[in-house]
């Protein structure tokens, strides 16, 4: 493979990363995930990489080891709920709840 093949490698890699985050983020549903992506293609240039459904991002990344964790974090911005925080269920610094 060339270098531009390598590098169009890591660019595909890089848009399922991004999809895979944003979905995640945001808590999309898979078919509000599907429609976005789907007017993302309708906009873009023929041949975009888009990938259309959300299996085909994952499955992309899974051979790379590459898999991503939910976490909740404060509305806030004061903490993440992972490692010794995963259980608590308000912030340690505002006291804003987790699911709220
Ligand atoms: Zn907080």
């Amino acid at each position: 493979m060339n270098l531009y093949g390598i590098a169009a490698q890591i660019t595909i890699i890089i848009d399922c990363c991004t999809d895979v985050h944003i979905k995640s983020d945001y808590g999309l549903i898979a078919a509000s995930y599907v429609r976005i992506v789907e007017y993302g293609k309708s906009i873009l240039p023929e041949g975009n990489r888009l990938k259309e459904h959300l299996y085909a991002a994952k499955s992309m990344m899974k051979p790379l080891g590459l898999g991503y964790q939910k976490i909740d974090i404060c509305p806030n911005f004061y903490m993440l709920y992972y490692l010794e925080n995963v259980e608590l269920t308000e912030c340690m610094t505002c006291g804003h709840s987790r699911y709220k």
